[in-house]
């Protein structure tokens, strides 16, 4: 919206161009390729000297432009500064219309500067239009989506789960520990007895991959233990590989392991 001190053509003083933004920036011009606003304003009078009625129109024809601020953009003259006369060690041969290489070095304006000691990493453009999805609930989620994942530390507690990183997620999930059942064997000696084992997540990945988890203690039943190689067959299923450096433990367990948890 614009004011104007006297009363225009149509008697106006308040001229609206735009439906609430104040940071509206319109323009008149004469390119022919804008769209014009016309309209016609007409008198009907008596011409006192030649007793005419007269019909009077006047055309109003006019075209605008219109900018709205996007960004604010910070010139610093760092851009400039270059005591030492460095040259650009970046820069690339580009054919220019020619076919001369011509040498170039991307340029612009940075959105971060590059760090400066004791300064840190300053800023110097922001985007300013406004998004179309202000307002909206989903916005407002993002936004604060947004806001807890730039500070972790602040948000904690509104974690479901403690964040971590991909890494220590990858290490904790396969620290998990898992137990493997021995079948019981009712051979005598040394008597009825199971035994039980614990792999981790990561032996399980390995033998998934076909790999063969070697030397893995059992608990101690019946007095004695075994040291058992395990691999995975094709159903799946974790199965000795051997029981004591043997293909079979010598106290008769079948050679089909199950997984407790
Ligand atoms: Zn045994």
């Amino acid at each position: 919206m614009y004011k104007i001190v006297e009363k225009d053509a149509m008697g106006n003083k308040n001229v609206h161009r735009g439906f609430s933004d104040s940071n509206f920036f319109a323009a008149q011009t004469s390119n022919p390729r804008i769209a014009a606003l016309s309209v016609d304003t007409c008198k009907d009078y008596r011409d006192h000297k030649t007793h005419h009625n007269v019909h009077n129109c006047t055309h109003y024809s006019q075209r605008y432009t219109w900018a709205i601020p996007l960004e604010i953009i910070y010139l610093t003259p760092l851009y400039e500064w270059n005591p030492h006369n460095f040259r650009h060690t970046t820069s690339v041969g580009v054919l220019d219309p020619h076919g001369v290489v011509q040498k170039v070095a991307a340029s612009g304006t940075h959105i971060i500067l590059p760090n400066i000691e004791g300064v840190g990493k300053v800023r110097t453009r922001y985007p300013i239009m406004p998004v179309h999805a202000d307002g909206e609930q989903s916005r407002k989620e993002l936004d604060a989506l947004k806001e807890m994942v730039m500070n972790m530390a602040k948000y904690s507690s509104l974690f479901e789960v403690e964040p971590t990183t991909v890494s220590n997620a990858n290490t904790q999930y396969n620290q998990q520990p898992h137990m493997l059942k021995v079948t019981p064997t009712t051979q005598d000696p040394p008597g009825y007895h199971g035994h039980d084992l614990m792999i981790t997540q990561a032996d399980i990945e390995d033998m998934k991959k076909g790999q063969t988890v070697r030397g893995i203690l059992t608990t101690t039943d019946q007095q004695h233990q075994h040291s058992i190689d395990i691999h995975m067959d094709a159903h799946g299923q974790y199965v000795m590989a051997a029981c004591d450096g043997l293909p079979r433990c010598w106290d008769g367990h079948d050679t089909h392991l199950t997984l407790d948890f």
